[in-house]
């Protein structure tokens, strides 16, 4: 049966990427999506783990050859899923997770419709601001431009089935967790898996 697709998208400094790579360590059947950016690698992240890392000229020229899904600018740099990659995980019955902006989510979802969307929220505007600044690995000018970014990320909260406020780590992983679980539970998923069950049911 084919994997099922989430989309996690929330606004940087949201805690995301904590959420995801706990996730990822509580279930070893869901697997990251390694998107392509032209943004510069931060501090410890690598090429081919965090992020596909290629040059403007490089995306633009994968992009128009039609290697991706979806597309994205997001503060002023460029993000992107691979669409070869991802359409075979999926048929391949892997669960694979993409950490996208809401517009690749718009994107996606007309491709997978099936696919579980899943916005994180910070407590508060306040949370959010502190955290990006203890953080200490964007400068002020990114900071601010992240902080728009975010009221207008966080607009798109109605477009995605389930909402995590991420003000305690462990409850929020927890809800993660649990939202996979239950997708992976879904009428048409279980239908998949136990056909003859199924099959036996719908007799009259
Ligand atoms: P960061 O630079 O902090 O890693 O990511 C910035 C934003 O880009 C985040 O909102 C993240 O979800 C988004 N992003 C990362 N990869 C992709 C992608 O492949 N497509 C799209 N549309 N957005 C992405």
């Amino acid at each position: 049966m084919p994997g099922t697709l989430f989309i996690v998208t929330a606004p940087s400094g949201a805690g995301k990427t904590t959420l995801v790579r706990g996730l990822l360590q509580r279930d070893a059947r869901v697997q990251l999506s390694i998107s392509y950016t032209t943004r510069d690698p931060r501090p410890g992240e690598q090429d081919g783990r965090e992020y596909h890392f290629v040059d403007v000229a490089t995306f633009r020229a994968l992009r128009d050859r039609g290697e991706f899904l979806e597309w994205a600018e997001v503060h002023g740099n460029y993000y992107a899923t691979s669409k070869v990659w991802l359409k075979e995980q999926i048929e391949a019955g892997r669960d694979t997770l993409l950490e996208i902006d809401w517009q690749g989510a718009q994107q996606v979802r007309k491709h997978f419709p099936d696919a579980v969307g899943v916005f994180i929220l910070p407590p508060s505007m306040e949370a959010l601001e502190a955290r990006l600044v203890g953080r200490g690995t964007d400068s002020p000018d990114v900071i601010s431009r992240r902080l728009l970014g975010a009221r207008g990320e966080m607009r798109h909260v109605a477009e995605f089935d389930y909402v995590i406020i991420n003000d305690e780590i462990g409850a929020a992983l927890d809800d993660l967790v649990a939202v996979v679980r239950a997708a992976r539970l879904r009428c048409g998923n279980q239908h998949l898996r136990h056909p003859e069950y199924f099959a036996f049911l719908e007799q009259d």
